[in-house]
């Protein structure tokens, strides 16, 4: 894969009064295309700390690119910086000088002396016209390795990214954009997925993590010239070893590959929440096309709710408590019945931070899938706030539903 190394220059950038977007949006355009940044570096307006940076750039990649650092003032020290690195004189560029005189002419302005400053640039340099401002643009080539100096001001930069200098890598490198796949895993830490995985050694394939609430994803990267049968089955050997918690292969998520699954089923599900209070179905209601197994649900917080819309017996309620397996059970069976579905979800829990007690503490979970083969019930212990609990909770009962629909 081709290196590249991102330069942000600035004073306010290291004194923390800018956030440097600028290298992250470019790190986002390269990705697709291949391009393995090695180093984003942020360097303050300092000549010396400049040209070290500069040449240690030039000689870790083929590719550098730098914002920042080509205006008029004096704390703009980028081709100054560029000349002492590699050591070529600065001229006058002719092609830059038009530019810049262009640039004022059109917004109707003379020119102050002090922005010939930006068009004095290193011997050999290409100039890319900056059609949205006065600083121009300019690539220098050095023992081959390209770099690219762009202005600051974001809209500047993307505009200079997209027109000239993506065309420009485009044109120079042999560019081999990598295969990816992203297995989406539920309910499983990324210890736990990385212990499954240990051993797994497929050449051509590298393995990565990434945690996005409430998934732990595999991210799985694959020579450009690997044979699609042999990505094929090296995703299909990823998903077996973590198993069925591995729930999809760049798809949506869970709400919708549980919804696809209901519907390539012809099947239903009802749903009896509290603790969650409406969050499942709100989550599977997101997927277009849900009214077609998503038949009814109830959040049922009160006792006399539970007994009214899902037949939760008082006894049971007084004996177990509502926060219990019975009464989870309860919710799944009753729902399903009254709404007549495939399956029902029944969910009961202490998502705090008040409620909680010595036996059943916060984040104390039941829930219970009912299907056409029984009810199965899993008791969970969820750690964090309101929010952290409800959503793991509705992320844990739907990867349950997930797992009995699949295993019918
Ligand atoms: P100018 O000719 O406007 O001075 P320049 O190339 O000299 O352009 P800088 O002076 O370094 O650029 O930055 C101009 C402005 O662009 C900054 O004040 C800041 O708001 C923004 N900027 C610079 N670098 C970044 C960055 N890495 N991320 C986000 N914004 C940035
Ligand atoms: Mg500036």
């Amino acid at each position: 894969m081709l290196r590249v190394v991102l330069l942000a220059q600035g004073n306010e950038l290291t004194t923390g009064q800018t956030v440097d977007t600028n290298s992250n949006w470019i790190a986002e355009q390269l990705f697709p295309l291949g391009i393995e940044v090695v180093r984003v570096v942020t360097v303050p307006d300092d000549l010396p700390q400049l040209v070290e940076v500069l040449a240690d750039a030039a000689g870790r990649a083929p590719l550098v690119i730098s914002t920042g650092g080509l205006g008029p003032t004096r704390d703009d020290l980028t081709t100054e910086a560029v000349s002492k690195a590699f050591g070529l004189p600065l001229a006058m560029n002719s092609e830059a000088m038009g530019q810049v005189a262009e640039r004022y002419r059109q917004m109707g302005r003379e020119m102050p002396e002090i922005n010939r400053k930006q068009a004095i640039l290193p011997e050999g340099a290409t100039v890319h016209e900056n059609r949205r401002g006065t600083a121009p643009a300019f690539s220098v080539e050095v023992d081959g390795t390209h770099l690219f100096f762009l202005p600051g001001v974001p809209h500047e930069m993307r505009a200079l990214m997209r027109d000239s200098v993506l065309p420009t890598v485009l044109r120079v490198f042999d560019l081999q954009p990598p295969i990816r796949r992203i297995v989406r895993v539920i309910g499983l830490g990324e210890s736990t997925i990385e212990t499954r995985l240990a051993d797994l050694h497929i050449d051509g394939m590298v393995i990565g993590f990434r945690t996005k609430m409430p998934e732990n994803q595999v991210k799985l990267r694959f020579r450009s010239n690997m044979p699609t049968e042999d990505i094929d089955r090296a995703v299909a050997e990823v998903r077996r070893r973590i198993g069925w918690r591995a729930f999809g292969v760049d798809s949506g998520d869970l709400g919708e590959v549980v919804g696809h699954a209901l519907a390539a089923r012809d099947q239903t599900v009802a749903l009896a929440e509290s603790c969650t209070a409406g969050a499942i179905t709100a989550w599977l209601g997101q997927t277009p096309g849900a009214s077609r197994y998503l038949m009814e649900s109830a959040v049922v917080y009160s006792n006399a709710a539970k007994t009214r819309t899902c037949g939760v017996p008082e006894a049971m309620l007084i004996e177990h408590g509502a926060v219990s397996e019975p009464v989870a059970r309860q919710l799944a069976e009753g729902i399903r019945e009254r709404a007549d579905t495939t399956w029902g979800v029944g969910i009961t829990g202490v998502a705090g931070p008040g409620g909680g007690s010595a036996e059943k503490p916060v984040g104390t979970v039941h829930i219970a899938v009912a299907g056409p083969a029984g009810t199965v019930h899993r008791l969970l212990r969820l750690p964090g706030d309101r929010p952290r609990v409800q959503s793991l909770a509705s992320a844990a009962a739907l990867a349950m539903l997930f797992r009995s629909v699949t295993a019918t």
